[in-house]
């Protein structure tokens, strides 16, 4: 996540006198004597905002709770679930100028107004009022007692541990990869054939390998990621060629499409084709495929990472 970004959330987080986790970019902590989590949307400044609740140990009726709504611009809309209430809160420009100051207000205003309604903290599973804190399951923030917290991590290391226990199978793992990157080759084709080296070919290239690997392969391990990079780079150089001799074998009527894939080599050093052209289109589309390819892998990466963790949020920071 983009560096400046985080460190306005981080700063925004201590002008709400809150707390802020880097990991999973959640401000949370308790506000006018509410537990609240602020998750933020996509890198920008719109928010929602959780909070889970409970008026004489019963779940909050959303007819009543949505009446703040229309108190404010920034509250835009509510949801209830159980004892979850999520508001979504508008907190300004792309900038976050200001967001901190209009956050202050909605949070004011729904606070103040969960008040008047006498409502409580509670746990959002059970519903208790006791031992309540804020923690981070599988990269989603919950607000519930410790027990209720404990069965959410047996759950989570019973379902880590079936991942754990699925094999992976390489051979199947790139017999995915290399179907997949035949749509990438069959892309690098049309759009080759359309006359232009396409950015979008290169990165289904990239992303359909990789799914293609995971899919059939039952999960992508990093032995798996280099796997599905050679097919990748053989592909890529056989998809070009091939776009390549379609077209020589269009301009040469006598060439047939085989024939002209054979000797595209030849052609080039006896100056039919011009060999630089043909090396800088392979070039690019090289790099776009790394383009498609390097983000897939990283926010998978960052899935495996976020999922391993649980933790009481109030500790981790
Ligand atoms: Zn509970």
């Amino acid at each position: 996540m983009n560096k400046n970004y985080l460190k306005s959330l981080d700063r925004i987080a201590n002008q709400l006198e809150l707390s802020f986790d880097k990991q999973t970019a959640i401000i949370f902590g308790v506000f006018n004597g509410y537990m609240v989590c602020l998750i933020p949307f996509n890198e920008t400044y719109t928010f929602t905002l959780k909070l889970s609740i409970s008026r004489k140990n019963e779940m909050p009726d959303s007819e009543l709770v949505k009446q703040v709504v229309s108190e404010s611009k920034i509250i835009a809309n509510c949801k209830v679930q159980g004892y979850q209430v999520t508001y979504t809160l508008k907190a300004g420009n792309m900038f976050g100028k200001k967001s901190g100051v209009k956050l202050q207000e909605g949070l004011e205003k729904i606070t103040n107004f969960l008040k008047t309604e006498d409502f409580q903290n509670c746990c959002q599973d059970c519903g208790t009022e006791e031992a309540l804190d804020i923690y981070n399951v599988s990269g989603i923030p919950l607000i519930c007692c410790e027990s209720c917290f404990k069965d959410h991590c047996d759950k989570l290391s019973a379902s880590e541990y079936a991942q754990k226990q699925k094999q992976e199978n390489l051979i199947g793992g790139l017999v995915g990869a290399l179907l997949g990157s035949l749509i990438g080759v069959i892309a690098i084709v049309i759009f080759g054939q359309l006359g232009y080296v396409s950015a979008v070919s290169g990165i289904i290239m990239g992303v359909c390998s990789l799914k293609g690997y995971e899919l059939l392969g039952g999960k992508l391990s990093n032995k798996g990621i280099i796997g599905s990079g050679i097919v990748m780079i053989i592909m890529v150089y056989f998809g070009t060629r091939l776009d390549w001799s379609i077209s020589v074998a269009n301009y040469f009527i006598d060439i047939d499409i085989l024939t002209a894939f054979r000797v595209l080599p030849t052609l080039m050093t006896e100056g039919y084709i011009e060999a630089r052209d043909y090396y800088v289109d392979l070039a690019l589309v090289y790099l776009f495929t790394a383009l498609g390819a390097i983000p897939t892998v990283i926010s998978l990466l960052r899935n495996r990472k976020v999922k391993n963790a649980s933790y009481k949020m109030s500790e981790a920071s």
